[in-house]
C-alpha cells in the first residue's frame, strides 16, 4: 500500500474507533475527553505507526522495549508513549527514558527496581500498577489481595502511581469482561480511600471489549488489531 492508501485505511477505522468510542462514553454520561486512545503499534511497521500522528494520535502503546526504542528513533513527532507489556527488570533503565507511562508494573520486585532506576536516572517514573483482574494463574498482575499491602511502597515510590491496568480474560462476547472491569475499578476506588491517594487512571480495554470497560469507567483503552489487522507488518 501507499502511504496514501495507508492513510486512508487508518482514517477510516480511526473514525469507526472514535464512533464507537464516544457512544459509549454517552451511554455511561462520560466527556468523551475523558478517555484516551491508546493505538496499541506493536505489530505494524515504523512506517504505519508513523502515521498517526498526522492523524491527531499521539498516544501509542508498545510491549516490547526493543520496538518501542526502535519505533521511537523513527518516528519524529511528538509521541506520548506508553508501555504495557511485561517488562524484564534488565529493561527497565532502558524503558524508562522513553515511556511517558508504564502500564505494566506488575510485582514487588518490579516496583522496587523501577523506583531504584528512577533515582539512578534522576527521573520520576509515571507508572501504573497491573492487575490480574481475570485472576487467571498464568497471566501477570498483583492479585487483588496483595495490593492493598502495598501502601508503604506506594507512599514512598519516587515518581507517581497514576492508577491501575487490568486485561479481562479472552471471551467472544465482551459482556463477560464486564465484572473483571468493575472490580478493578472498585478496587481502584478502595485503595484510593485506604491509601490517601488519587489513582485517576484506570488503563482497561481492548479490542474485543474497549466499550465495556469504557462503560464502567476506563480512562484508556489500548486499542491494536481494530486499528491495524492486515496492515504492513512490523519486522522488528
Ligand atoms: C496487544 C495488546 C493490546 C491490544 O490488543 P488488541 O486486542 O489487539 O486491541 C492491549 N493491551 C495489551 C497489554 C496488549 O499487549
Amino acid at each position: 500500500m501507499t502511504d496514501d492508501d495507508l492513510k486512508k485505511t487508518l482514517a477510516d477505522r480511526l473514525t469507526t474507533v472514535e464512533a464507537r468510542l464516544l457512544a459509549a462514553c454517552q451511554r455511561a454520561s462520560r466527556p468523551r475527553e475523558s478517555v484516551t486512545l491508546i493505538a496499541v503499534t506493536k505489530t505494524v511497521s515504523p512506517r504505519v505507526a508513523g502515521l498517526l500522528p498526522g492523524l491527531g494520535v499521539f498516544d501509542l502503546g508498545e510491549s516490547r522495549p526493543q520496538e518501542l526504542r526502535r519505533k521511537a528513533a523513527a518516528i519524529p513527532d511528538q509521541i506520548r508513549w506508553h508501555m504495557i507489556g511485561h517488562l524484564q527488570r534488565n529493561k527497565v533503565e532502558e524503558v524508562l527514558p522513553l515511556a511517558q507511562l508504564t502500564h505494566s508494573v506488575d510485582s514487588p520486585r518490579l516496583l522496587e527496581t523501577v523506583a531504584a532506576a528512577g533515582k539512578k536516572l534522576n527521573v520520576r517514573p509515571r507508572i501504573l500498577l497491573q492487575v490480574n483482574a481475570s485472576r487467571e494463574d498464568q497471566k501477570h498482575g498483583f492479585t487483588f489481595e496483595e495490593l492493598p499491602m502495598l501502601r508503604d511502597a506506594i507512599l514512598a515510590f519516587p515518581g507517581e502511581v497514576a492508577g491501575l491496568m487490568g486485561m479481562a480474560a479472552y471471551a467472544d462476547d465482551p459482556e463477560a469482561a464486564r465484572p473483571a472491569f468493575r472490580e478493578l475499578r472498585e478496587l481502584r476506588d478502595q485503595l484510593q480511600l485506604s491509601w490517601g491517594r488519587e489513582l485517576p487512571e484506570l488503563s482497561m480495554g481492548m479490542s474485543g471489549d474497549f466499550e465495556v470497560a469504557v462503560e464502567e469507567g476506563s480512562t484508556m483503552v489500548r486499542i491494536g488489531s481494530t486499528l491495524f489487522e492486515g496492515l504492513e507488518e512490523s519486522d522488528g
